[in-house]
């Protein structure tokens, strides 16, 4: 599959300088690339049990997961893709996307139990692995790419947790003929705050302040419930499935800023804030500072800190990178689909 990085801006990637625009050679647009996206649903259960442990060490490890009979959910799927308009001023025909997705991905996971319905969760197989939602997106991009011409797919377990994921990395050539290639996921977790701030420099007086941050800089502060969006990176576990302990990686969103930060007074309550202005570029900032080494403690990398402030603005912070030419913005568009 040809990927034009004319095309490509995803998490992870570095945006290349844009190539030189193509000339158009056809009407309809003919030639010109462009970036398309067509969703769809399925509910599937699964269950965490890897059968090289016993109930308690299943249970210790997965928690409710691994409780029999399993759980489910509603699975939201995001294809995108991307090539040149045909002739027709299309980049596939939209009847042949639906089709593929219902025969790949739709009529053999609908209201099915994942484990073990693909050769991938069969946990009985060395390499068989727990159908989590970081290898569930994996599983759906090899049997979409042959279809397809994917650039990425997000794959939505629920409203507070998603995965994205790329393609195989140019570096993971499969060892043998009957391997796939391993794959990163980007594995995204949803949670809230509320708190108040107020936006002002210390050293400026109230009308200079007012001059800079408008009504934000009002003497007593006000509030807002804070949307807080986690993105970590990291290679798909083979055996788990996973890019990295969902547990604790909750665990250390919730102790390390949601706890803290929750129904305070960030100005007074927050140390750091006592002498840097709380903008919410500031709080995403910080929140990438609090947590960029105990998630690499876990294995995984931080990528992205998304800070909503209110429905009209939000903050977002690329911890790998300072690079704003890294803005995602297929899966921006996807966001708000
Ligand atoms: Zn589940
Ligand atoms: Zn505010």
């Amino acid at each position: 599959m040809a990927q034009d990085p004319f095309l490509m801006t995803a998490p992870g990637m570095t945006l290349t300088p844009p190539a030189p625009p193509r000339p158009t050679t056809g009407a309809h647009g003919q030639g010109r690339p462009c970036v398309i996206t067509r969703r769809a649903t399925f509910s599937a259960s699964h269950r965490y049990w890897l059968p090289e442990l016993d109930a308690e060490q299943n249970l210790a490890r997965f928690g409710a997961c691994s409780l029999a009979p399993g759980h489910g959910h509603n699975y939201e799927l995001l294809v995108v893709m991307g090539g040149g308009l045909d002739a027709d001023g299309m980049v596939l025909n939209l009847s042949d996307v639906k089709h593929a997705i219902r025969d790949q991905v739709t009529a053999p996971l609908d209201f099915r139990h994942l484990n073990g319905i693909w050769p991938e969760f069969d946990l009985d197989r060395p390499e068989g692995q727990l159908p989590t939602t970081e290898a569930l997106a994996q599983a759906i991009w090899h049997r979409l790419a042959p279809h397809l011409p994917l650039l990425g797919l997000r794959l939505h377990e629920q409203e507070s947790l998603w995965v994205d994921v790329l393609g195989p990395s140019p570096s993971s050539a499969p060892v043998s003929s009957q391997q796939r290639p391993t794959m990163e996921a980007f594995l995204s977790i949803r949670t809230h705050f509320a708190a108040a701030h107020r936006l002002a420099r210390q050293e400026l007086s109230q009308e200079a302040n007012e001059a800079i941050y408008g009504k934000c800089a009002r003497p007593h502060g006000h509030g807002h419930n804070y949307l807080l969006d986690v993105t970590v990176r990291g290679p798909i576990d083979p055996r788990t499935g996973m890019v990295c302990d969902l547990a604790v990686l909750q665990r250390l969103v919730d102790d390390l800023v949601v706890e803290p930060f929750d129904h305070t007074f960030l100005n007074k309550d927050v140390e750091h804030f006592a002498t840097c202005v709380p903008t919410a570029e500031n709080i995403a900032l910080h929140i990438v500072d609090l947590l960029a080494a105990p998630i690499a403690a876990t294995g995984a990398s931080l990528h992205k800190v998304r800070l909503q402030e209110s429905p009209n603005n939000a903050a977002e912070v690329f911890a790998e990178t300072a690079q704003l030419g890294m803005l995602p913005a297929a899966f921006a568009a996807l966001a708000s689909a």
